[in-house]
């Protein structure tokens, strides 16, 4: 998934859009007619609509009416910026009356800009671009700043925000969750007998069928550090955690990159390292980021201590607690 985005498709090809709020027909018309040629326009004739238009599109941009029946602008403007899903969207206020008192309120609640009734077309638009064009910088800038340069998947900051999310959505939902940890069979000695710049190559090659094993919406791949990788399965149970384990060591093992110092394998192999648990609500932040993946490692290093190149699962079953094992090798 991340992978897409660093490669820019989605970052400079796509259009933006502008989601337009006014309780007036004829101003929607007239805003919609001037920025259509440079955006997508989406239009809403009341607060309420426009709250709910913010969360299904997520727009690039609002530009929003002060006064309106029923919710004015200032709301809309307040229970945009409380919610986490709408409150990064950039908010443009357009209004005919701009007392300083309320310019300021707006300004203090969030607003990027202010532009008044009349407006000139060339200006609203000029204001319109400037505003996108930040939003495409910090958007940019938060996707790079959550990306392994190299492999241009997901890095180890991004996942332990990722898994912090998901472990919560977990305890709330009932849900199990699985973190597995992959690493790569004797990396240190490809490197030395291949240099350290194929070993950069076959990282990259590595990382590549890796996300594209887990390929439910919410799945996760990340390069954990070196020639490590962890992912993070929500909702998925232990036969579905040691399914998507194995489907990562063929897909490794089917690149056939050779690595002749890889024992009697000859070609580049992983070993994986399972953990699949029902969160619970009682654990410690620290807690569960820690234990959990230590534990995913402990099975790694199981793998390692089995002849590598296959995978270990734990499955912790609240009930009755139980380890359970898997081993699969080529
Ligand atoms: P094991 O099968 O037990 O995992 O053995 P290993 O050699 O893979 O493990 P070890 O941890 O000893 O070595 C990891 C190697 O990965 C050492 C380091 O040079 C290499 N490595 C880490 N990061 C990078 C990287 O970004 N690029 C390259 N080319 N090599 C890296
Ligand atoms: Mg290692
Ligand atoms: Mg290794």
């Amino acid at each position: 998934m991340y992978m897409r985005v660093l490669k820019g498709k989605t970052m400079s090809c796509e259009r933006q859009k502008v989601l337009v709020v006014d309780d007036e027909t004829s101003n929607l018309k007239i805003l919609s007619q001037i920025l259509r040629e440079e955006v997508d326009v989406l239009l809403a004739k009341d607060g309420k609509q426009a709250i709910r238009k913010a969360n299904q599109f997520k727009p690039d941009l609002i530009l929003l009416d002060v006064i309106m029946p029923d919710m004015d602008g200032f709301e809309v403007i307040r229970q945009l910026k409380s919610s986490p899903t709408t409150n990064l969207i950039p908010v443009i206020f357009v209004t005919g009356e701009i007392d300083t008192n309320d310019e300021e309120r707006g300004l203090e609640l969030g607003a990027s800009d202010y532009i008044q009734k009349p407006f000139q077309a060339s200006i609203l638009k000029a204001r319109v671009r400037l505003n996108l064009k930040l939003t495409k910088q910090r958007t940019m800038l938060e996707q790079l700043s959550n990306i392994d340069p190299l492999t241009s998947i997901a890095n180890r900051r991004k996942y332990a925000e990722v898994l912090d999310v998901e472990w919560k959505s977990a305890v709330r939902h009932h849900t199990a969750l699985s973190l597995i940890m992959i690493d790569i069979d004797y990396f240190k000695r490809y490197n030395d007998h291949y240099g350290h710049a194929a070993g950069d190559r076959a990282l990259e090659k590595v990382a590549n069928v890796l996300a594209n094993q887990a390929l439910r919406p919410r799945d996760f791949v990340a390069r954990y550090g070196g020639e490590e990788f962890v992912l993070i399965l929500p909702n998925t149970d232990y036969q579905g955690t040691v399914n998507i384990m194995e489907a990562c060591r063929k897909a490794v093992a089917e690149l056939e990159i050779e690595h002749i110092e890889n024992e009697d394998k000859k070609i580049m192999t992983i070993s994986a390292g399972g953990y699949n648990c029902l969160p619970n609500s009682q654990d410690t932040e620290q807690d569960y980021r820690e234990a959990a993946l230590k534990i995913a490692d402990d099975m790694l290093y199981k793998s390692k201590q089995n002849g590598r190149n296959c995978v270990t699962c734990y499955q912790l079953d609240v009930s009755s607690p139980k380890n359970l094992y898997t081993k699969k090798s080529i």
